[in-house]
């Protein structure tokens, strides 16, 4: 069993909180893009109202166990003390912050420096994971980006804290991308995108037999159309994979799960957003181009799909979003994906490159809910067991 904050009162007690405050910080030190930390916040504000007191731990970039103040969570602290009082600690073990954590009252907030100052954080240190509980009555994990990883802040720490919890962002993570696609209102259909098969293999086949529709687009579909026997011309190719693609297309076809390939692409004559484009059937791919995106019937298609669910799960863009004159096959379908939501339907995306296209055209509040972790999702949606989810059990 996991707890939940809703199952206990935090009155007086000092909670260790792991949070994911890996954001992007600027040269003068401004933040630019403050989600991770918004998204924290209600487990944070759950424990100041009970009359506690949270201390927040995180890693931020990669400073690789040295003490660097380019990856000080300072400018942080200037962000959380906007709204509460903080207390900012320079470091996150030790006598000295333990006698500064002491003096906090209810309604501080406590942040410690970035735990990847010590090697000993990723490493899963057992002596430094105690000295990181030491500091705290009871444990809460939020930090769902960091879930797939066995450090000592999400998976050694637990081992001397007995009283731990899921934080909120967590609990909503584990609802969608875990109950909501185990027991999914059907139709499900899952969108798969991204450069390349190899990333989201494992992921295909945990959803074969899950889902009714699996819809592939992004640089993958060309190694799905090599082994289908079309002719791709330049577009991006895993050679390597054209066996597994064929296994893949096989165990669908047995299974009660439609896998759909795009029927048409947009062409680029080299890897430019300014290339000459053009629209063909991938049955006449040019031999001298490449797919970019998928093309304007294919979108359709999709689209169609999308509005006749009522679970959609999207990971990875449907072409090189990054170019204007590329991105349609991506936004379309973000769009189709809202409206959706509206209609009722419950749509979930992945994080990384799906999620930051649905945060260009403004769409984040349209859909049921984004993942905050990239790896983590991915690794969820394979049917993996997340360390830092698995370390929160308590048996009883
Ligand atoms: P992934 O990290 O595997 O989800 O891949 C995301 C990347 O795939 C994005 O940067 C896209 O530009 C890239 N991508 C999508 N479609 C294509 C394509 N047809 N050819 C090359 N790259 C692609």
């Amino acid at each position: 069993m996991i707890k939940s904050l809703d199952s206990f009162n935090f009155k007086n007690q000092k909670c260790l909180i792991r949070v994911d405050f890996n954001v992007p910080i600027n040269e003068s030190g401004e933040i630019t893009d403050d989600n991770r930390i918004r998204q924290s916040m209600k487990t944070i504000n759950k424990v100041i109202s009970d009359g506690g007191i949270p201390i927040l731990m995180s890693h931020l970039g990669r400073p690789k166990g040295e003490k660097n103040q380019k990856y000080s969570l300072k400018p942080v602290a200037d962000y959380l003390s906007k709204t509460n009082s903080t207390i900012f600690l320079d470091d996150c073990i030790g006598e000295k912050i333990k006698l500064e954590i002491s003096k906090a009252k209810p309604g501080d907030i406590v942040l410690l420096e970035n735990l990847r100052f010590y090697n000993e954080e990723e490493a899963n240190d057992p002596a430094f994971s105690k000295q990181l509980s030491e500091l705290g009555d009871v444990y809460i994990n939020d930090a769902f980006g960091t879930a797939h990883r066995a450090h000592s802040s999400t998976e050694g720490i637990t081992k001397f804290m007995k009283n731990r919890f899921m934080g909120y962002l967590i609990e909503k993570e584990l609802d969608f991308l875990g109950h909501s696609i185990a027991n999914p209102v059907k139709p499900f259909t899952a969108i798969i995108g991204g450069a390349k098969i190899s990333g989201k293999i494992d992921v295909i086949e945990n959803l074969i037999g899950k889902c009714d529709y699996i819809l592939v687009g992004g640089g993958m579909m060309f190694t799905f159309l090599y082994a289908q026997g079309y002719n791709i011309g330049n577009s991006i190719i895993e050679k390597d994979k054209i066996g597994l693609a064929k296994e893949i297309l096989k165990k669908a076809e047995d299974s009660e799960t439609k896998l759909v390939l795009p029927i048409d692409t947009k062409l680029a004559d080299s890897f430019d957003n300014n290339a000459n484009a053009i629209v063909t059937s991938v049955s006449d791919i040019l031999g001298d181009y490449m797919g970019l995106d998928i093309g304007p019937k294919t979108i359709n298609l999709f689209k169609n799909f999308i509005k006749h669910s009522k679970t959609v799960l999207w990971n990875g863009p449907m072409g090189v979003f990054e170019f204007s004159n590329f991105s349609d096959g991506t936004f379309e379908l973000a769009k189709s994906l809202a409206e959706a939501t509206k209609n009722g339907a419950t749509t979930i995306v992945g994080g990384g490159d799906s999620a930051a296209a649905i945060s260009t055209i403004g769409l984040d509040d349209e859909i049921s809910h984004i993942s905050t972790g990239g790896g983590a999702s991915l690794e969820f949606l394979e049917g993996k067991t997340l360390p830092g989810i698995s370390a929160l059990e308590i048996y009883v």
